[in-house]
């Protein structure tokens, strides 16, 4: 079984012919809701590969909230220990993206924003999983205390450090298994441009030495660069034709914490992980864009 604990957001999005300018009111083109956060897109990555997957985390008591769970459920993400916050909105990133696919993003982290103490009890009520995935949408305070609680009770921790942070606190490092940064987050964390199998393998030692087992950073195109305490590898990327790449990262966690939950080597896991990542950014959309077990497995076989 794998746990999430992290956000649930409502996305937003409009199509604009250009990005307005202080003060215009602009005509757009249209208009969609779709269910996002980087702990529901993991939870949906991890589900549609068939491995029992549930999230921890808070919606507001609005109809956002109400259609937040009912997403999550029908991708048979268990949803017991997703808390409906009276006291605030459910988190909604309001998007507006151009006729040259350049953004605007405004996030809201309205209940997001509230999880900590509360939500870290109900966590540990669910600590039988394999693997715990962890994002960086909801406070940091409650991410650390998540992982202490994780590596205490035997759990394999996976935190994806995004978005990017410009620093995290030293003592989280230790209680982290692996860690997951693209180039631009790697590049954050250890102050140096990460951009290339080289530099990457120059930051995964860094993060080593900050305290984490593993360092897997993902290079979108170039493939993955992944440090353990024993060796490291280099896993490339599968040749796909590449059409959006929102949600590959998040993609990428979800395949690696479903074949590390099953018993697969690290190593192959990462291949999972690429795999799952490469397919995702074969199709347009987040959630609607993250594979099947059988789309997975049938890729691999090629
Ligand atoms: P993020 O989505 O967090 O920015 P990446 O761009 O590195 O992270 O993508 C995550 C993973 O998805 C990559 O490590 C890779 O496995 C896969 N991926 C992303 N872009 C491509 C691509 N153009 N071709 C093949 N695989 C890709």
């Amino acid at each position: 079984r794998v746990l999430v604990f992290g956000s649930i957001n409502m996305d937003l999005v409009t199509k604009v012919p250009h990005l307005p300018i202080p003060g215009e009111t602009l005509l757009g083109h249209s208009f969609v809701t779709v269910p996002g956060g980087k702990g529901a897109n993991q939870a949906v990555a991890v589900a549609r590969l068939g491995v029992p997957t549930a999230i921890v985390g808070r919606v507001g008591k609005d109809q956002f909230g109400q259609e937040l769970l009912r997403n999550l459920q029908s991708d048979r993400v268990q949803t017991d220990g997703v808390y409906i916050d009276p006291s605030n909105t459910s988190g909604v990133a309001v998007i507006a993206v151009d006729d040259n696919a350049e953004n605007h993003i405004i996030v809201i982290p309205g209940a997001n924003g509230n999880v900590g103490e509360e939500d870290i009890k109900r966590l540990t009520q669910q600590l039988s999983a394999a693997v715990l995935l962890l994002q960086l949408e909801v406070p940091l305070f409650a991410v650390q205390k998540a992982a202490q609680a994780a590596q205490q009770t035997g759990v394999k921790v996976i935190l994806d450090p995004a978005p990017a942070p410009t620093e995290l606190p030293s003592e989280l490092y230790p209680v982290v298994d692996i860690i997951t940064p693209n180039a631009v987050e790697a590049g954050q964390l250890v102050n140096f441009r990460v951009d290339s199998p080289e530099s990457a393998e120059k930051a995964a030692l860094v993060l080593q030495q900050r305290g984490v087992k593993t360092a897997i950073i993902k290079l979108g195109a170039k493939g993955v660069c992944c440090a353990t305490p024993d060796e490291t590898f280099f896993v490339p990327a599968f040749s796909v034709k590449a059409v959006d790449t929102v949600a590959a990262g998040d993609a990428f966690n979800g395949g690696l914490a479903a074949a590390l939950s099953q018993g697969y080597s690290l190593r192959e896991a990462v291949v999972w992980g690429a795999a799952t990542g490469a397919l995702a950014t074969t199709k347009s959309g987040a959630q609607s864009s993250l594979p099947t077990r059988e789309t997975v497995e049938a890729f691999l076989q090629e």
